[in-house]
């Protein structure tokens, strides 16, 4: 069986540094905002090549800490709408809701699963005061005219990079990274970062992340319990080095899939800059999922669904099931991802490729 990702695999080349950090850290007897947390968010700053880094507990709460910030700073007030595409994952709404902002769902472009510049224009009213970008499955989003659409309404813009670590990002906007072990820069367990060029709001989140404290026992603000443990960054320290080399082996595969998958009744990807993308995912799609699943599956060969139920058609999300969003629908019923991990073997890729282009 071809795994859809190989998580043992993947962690496999780096475990005797994990080992050696594991011991670093208990030897040391520090193990929470420590030597190891300031490294990563000086080493992964470096890497975005923005100012600020914040090591926090998730993407998730990455997102609530700038959101959050940004209230505090008199930029957001509780109500305010922020545009979000309606293709997402779940937790870029939550983090709208968990603000206490407001959630507007917007069509996605078909051709990238990203937001359509149009159809934010169409869904900014007068509390429209925010766009949540997501460079959903690792692809840039359309930035140049989602910038042009935000400075035209006075917008702010955050970005969901919980997909998009190592992307060639564009604009000077507060970012939210997700270290999820399944991500392209996953550690072994839950973590997150924020990175800004904002030197007030990075002093709120950090603030915010602990309690709403800087200095022990005295709170300034109401905080959260979010912050990145010292074992976690020590094993992001050790994988940060090769981010860059496996973001590679990703696009590379994603070119072999791109050139070779030749099945009418499959629609590959719309790449329009191969630069632009990590492959965090690589989505096709097909009118009959289930079955093109079902006889991978009985060739060998494990793919995953990104995602089955669009957001404002989940249980939890009662007040927004009366909408309609046929491109989200379309895309959430069509679509199928096919294994992408760096660890994958130019024959397993093969194989995925002839047993496709069989279908
Ligand atoms: C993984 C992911 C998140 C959330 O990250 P967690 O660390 O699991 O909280 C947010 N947005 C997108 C698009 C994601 O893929």
């Amino acid at each position: 069986m071809i795994k859809f990702l190989d998580l043992h695999k993947i962690n496999l080349p780096y475990q005797e540094a994990f080992h050696q950090k594991m011991q670093d850290v208990l030897d040391k007897g520090w193990f929470i905002l420590g030597d190891e947390v300031n490294e990563f968010e000086k080493n992964f700053a470096s890497f975005c090549q923005m100012d600020h880094c914040i090591g926090v507990a998730n993407g998730l709460d990455a997102m609530v800490l700038v959101f959050r910030a940004h209230i505090e700073l008199g930029n957001l007030k509780e109500g305010d709408e922020i545009i979000v595409p309606a293709n997402t994952y779940i937790a870029s709404i939550l983090a709208i809701l968990q603000s206490g902002l407001k959630p507007v769902f917007a069509e996605p472009n078909i051709d990238s699963y990203n937001l359509d510049p149009s159809k934010i224009e169409e869904n900014v009213s007068p509390k429209t005061k925010g766009i949540l970008v997501v460079h959903l499955y690792g692809q840039l989003a359309n930035m140049d005219q989602i910038i042009d659409v935000a400075h035209k309404h006075n917008l702010l813009i955050v970005e969901d990079c919980a997909q998009a670590h190592g992307l060639n990002f564009r604009g000077n906007h507060t970012r939210c990274f997700s270290f999820y072990p399944g991500k392209n820069l996953g550690c072994l367990g839950d973590a997150g970062a924020v990175l800004t060029n904002d030197e007030q709001l990075a002093t709120i989140v950090k603030t915010l992340r602990n309690y709403g404290s800087n200095e022990k026992y005295v709170n300034e603000l109401i905080g959260y319990n979010s912050r990145l443990d010292e074992v976690q960054a020590s094993f992001l320290n050790v994988k940060l080095p090769n981010l860059s080399a496996e973001n590679s082996r990703r696009k590379a595969i994603a070119t072999k899939y791109l050139n070779s998958v030749v099945n009418p009744k499959i629609v590959l990807p719309v790449v329009e800059n191969i630069d632009n993308h990590v492959f965090h995912l690589f989505v096709i799609r097909t009118k009959n999922r289930n079955d093109l699943q079902q006889y991978l599956k009985e060739n060998g060969i494990e793919t995953l669904i990104h995602y089955p139920i669009p957001p404002h058609k989940q249980e939890a999300m009662k007040a927004f099931q009366h909408l309609s969003f046929p491109i989200t629908e379309k895309i959430h019923n069509e679509v199928l991802s096919l294994p992408i991990s760096p660890v994958l073997t130019d024959s397993e890729v093969d194989e995925i490729i002839n047993t496709m282009n069989k279908y």
